[in-house]
């Protein structure tokens, strides 16, 4: 089980470099720049160590103390397409490490501080395979995520002095979507904004379809209380939206979902979607990819490309932040999560 879950999580990863990589060649037959600044093409550039140390569960299960730019480092790579703009690049390195410094409950892996598994904590590539992913543009590519960790190194996302929640999703549509409405609870800042990236990511608009029978045999294997008249056009009510455009809640057979529970039970690629019926068959129509609340990747990648700095995407998609230097109280706690645990974790950590 475990083992399809790291799987799963290496091809999303695949997916995620790969599609974007092909698109951007085509446009950018250098393989994309990085502003007005050189990144060495020959010579792979140093990661400097940052000092500090976290066990990181692999996924082979093992866990290996890892200095935490060398996780950083694996955590872009497999996040963000390399060819983005460094800038967009950097805004995922400080999110990446936000997260990470503040993601201390881990029930899933209580002897690891991070795993590598996406949906737990944030996918992660090893540098040997992404090397290999990358291929003749390795050297480069590499080098865009070591500027990436090291220009920004100890840098992370503060709201009220405190590490945010940094989520992140692959891209939006109009806007981002409100933690409250998506999620339950609210962050101020993790706030509906709009979001600049549009047709020039793979696969912004999507389109799932199923017939009559398929829609309610699906509903009813998980619903079997679902209730289906015999006209179809009465199945699906009108979806109601969230202010940054996802479904709040559709109606099916009777049952009312919420947009991420019908995401989930469609297998639509976000929440920001439109149904319609026609000649026995009801057609999904979807916009972008992902939860949407937070930094849209797609969209930190468009405001680099018309000039943002990555304090300016961050500052645009978690509403009130400000990017700093690391406390002091943020190392100590994370130094205090990793000692304060049972005698294996301290083994782990001090090994
Ligand atoms: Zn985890």
């Amino acid at each position: 089980m475990i083992k399809k879950i790291i799987a799963a999580a290496i091809l999303v990863g695949l997916v995620l470099f790969l599609i974007p990589m092909g698109l951007r060649q085509n446009a950018k037959p250098d393989g994309g720049g990085s502003g007005d600044r050189t990144v060495p093409t020959d010579t792979l550039l140093d990661l400097p160590k940052s000092g500090h140390a976290l066990a990181v569960q692999m996924p082979d299960g093992t866990i290996q103390n890892t200095d935490l730019n060398e996780y950083l480092w694996g955590v872009v790579a497999a996040e963000m397409p390399a060819t983005f703009e460094e800038e967009a690049l950097k805004a995922q390195a400080v999110a990446a490490r936000t997260f990470a410094l503040s993601n201390t409950e881990k029930p899933n892996h209580p002897d690891a501080d991070v795993c590598t598994d996406y949906a737990c904590c944030q996918a992660w590539l090893a540098r040997a395979d992404a090397e290999a992913n990358w291929g003749a543009d390795a050297v480069e590519k590499a080098n865009k995520i070591t500027l990436a960790v090291s220009e920004t190194a100890d840098q992370i996302a503060l709201y009220d002095g405190a590490p945010i929640q940094a989520a992140f999703h692959s891209s939006s549509g109009d806007s981002t979507q409100t933690a409250a409405e998506v999620w339950g609870y609210d962050a101020p800042y993790l706030q509906a904004v709009p979001s600049p990236e549009g047709e020039e990511v793979p696969d912004y608009h999507t389109t799932v379809t199923y017939t009559d029978q398929e829609l309610k045999d699906l509903v009813q294997e998980k619903y079997p209380e679902a209730n289906f008249g015999a006209d179809p056009e009465t199945w699906l009510s009108e979806p109601t939206y969230n202010t940054g455009g996802t479904v709040d809640k559709i109606t099916v057979g009777g049952i009312e979902l919420s947009g991420g529970q019908a995401r989930t039970l469609f297998s639509l690629r976000s929440a920001c979607f439109t149904v319609a019926h026609a000649d026995g068959t009801f057609t999904f129509s979807v916009t972008g990819f992902g939860h949407g609340v937070g930094m849209s990747q797609y969209g930190a990648n468009s405001m680099a490309a018309a000039g943002s700095t990555y304090t300016e995407i961050l500052q645009h998609y978690y509403t009130g932040v400000t990017v700093e230097d690391c406390p002091d109280w943020v190392w100590a706690s994370l130094k205090a999560a990793q000692t304060g645990g049972d005698d294996a974790e301290s083994e782990v950590v001090n090994e």
